[in-house]
């Protein structure tokens, strides 16, 4: 496909649409029906739909029976894990074999001109983003995922949780399956803000942000704090009255969701003639900028919040606007705290 009907390259060559990143026509006042109409389709398919699927086939193949689930025993929880593993290793592995690894569609589509692979640094383990990120995930990302899951179950299996069923409150249960996703948002906006004060970052969150060229195994390239606090959004559904099903896929969302938002691709080719929208703009941006777009975008918070950056000029200048004003901030109240001479 011809990437440059659809955006320009720069000198660099980096990629950028011509279209700026928008929101969702979710939470706007007045309400857009048309809009959110053709939107919808996108809301669905193909991303959520594949990982409710997911949770689906786990529920009946993988989970084991509740009354197994009702004590910890390590066949069961290393079951998972090994599951877990090899699932992501499949997932985020085919998005990397495709665009890094074969380079199927070179650099078309692709935000940052360069691949992570050329570019060796002292902030990675061994000097390699690849390697560094892979380690990350498997030594501290699937384990947690899989001790979040491990405790949902287990909870379920002892009554801790409401477990609703779906013959009797299919409607709940369905009005819950379409807010999985907004529920994310939600969570993720708050702990992602939250992380970036500044103790917060230096000691946990940098580690994900070393990869401002981010790449699929990037997505859960986290310290272990953040991965405990990203993988707690299935921990709503110990409180809301919902279904292991649900939680799972709420969990699922999480763990292989992080990965189009760091494919580092705009779209991903599927034939010559048909593409794959990534939806990942908006956090590469915020890879790109750190300060920007701590939401995807589904609940417009950062636009609500000022934060909001769509790639065009404008914000670019309203962001270094910011920029400015918060270090004259800074520098003021330095001085005022500075002993009278
Ligand atoms: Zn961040
Ligand atoms: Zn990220």
């Amino acid at each position: 496909m011809d990437d440059l009907k659809f955006g320009t390259r720069d000198k660099r060559g980096n990629w950028a649409p011509t279209k700026p990143a928008g929101t969702a026509p979710l939470f706007v006042w007045p309400p857009q029906p048309r809009k959110l109409l053709a939107w919808l389709p996108h809301y669905i398919f193909p991303y959520n739909m594949l990982f409710f699927l997911s949770a689906l086939a786990w529920w009946h193949w993988i989970v084991p029976p509740t009354e197994v689930m009702q004590t910890f025993a390590w066949g069961w929880v290393l079951r998972l894990l090994a599951v877990n593993a090899v699932a992501v290793f499949l997932w985020y592995g085919a998005f990397e074999l495709q665009l890094y690894v074969r380079r199927t569609q070179d650099n078309r589509f692709k935000y940052n001109g360069k691949f992570p692979a050329e570019q060796p640094s002292d902030v990675f383990w061994f000097r390699s983003q690849n390697l560094d990120n892979i380690l990350r995930s498997f030594l501290s990302g699937v384990p947690i995922w899989t001790a979040t899951q491990v405790i949902v179950l287990w909870a379920y299996a002892n009554g801790y949780a409401a477990w609703l069923g779906w013959a009797d409150n299919w409607l709940w249960l369905a009005v819950l399956t379409l807010l999985v996703p907004v529920i994310h948002e939600f969570h993720f906006f708050c702990i992602h803000r939250l992380i970036h004060t500044p103790w917060l970052y230096k000691h946990v969150h940098s580690v994900h942000h070393n990869s401002v060229n981010p790449s699929p195994w990037s997505s859960l390239s986290m310290h272990p704090v953040e991965h405990a606090l990203y993988f707690a959004t299935m921990f709503y559904h110990l409180v809301l009255p919902s279904n292991p099903i649900i939680a799972l896929y709420q969990l699922h969302l999480a763990g292989f969701g992080a990965v189009p938002g760091h494919v580092g691709f705009d779209k991903v080719e599927i034939t010559d003639e048909t593409a794959i929208e990534s939806h990942a703009y908006i956090h590469y941006l915020h890879h790109k900028y750190f300060e920007v777009n701590y939401g995807d975008g589904l609940i417009p918070i950062d636009r609500w919040l000022g934060t909001f950056h769509d790639g065009s000029k404008d914000a670019d200048e309203r962001m270094k606007a910011r920029y400015r004003a918060k270090k004259e901030r800074l520098a003021a109240r330095k001085t005022a705290a500075r002993p009278a001479e």
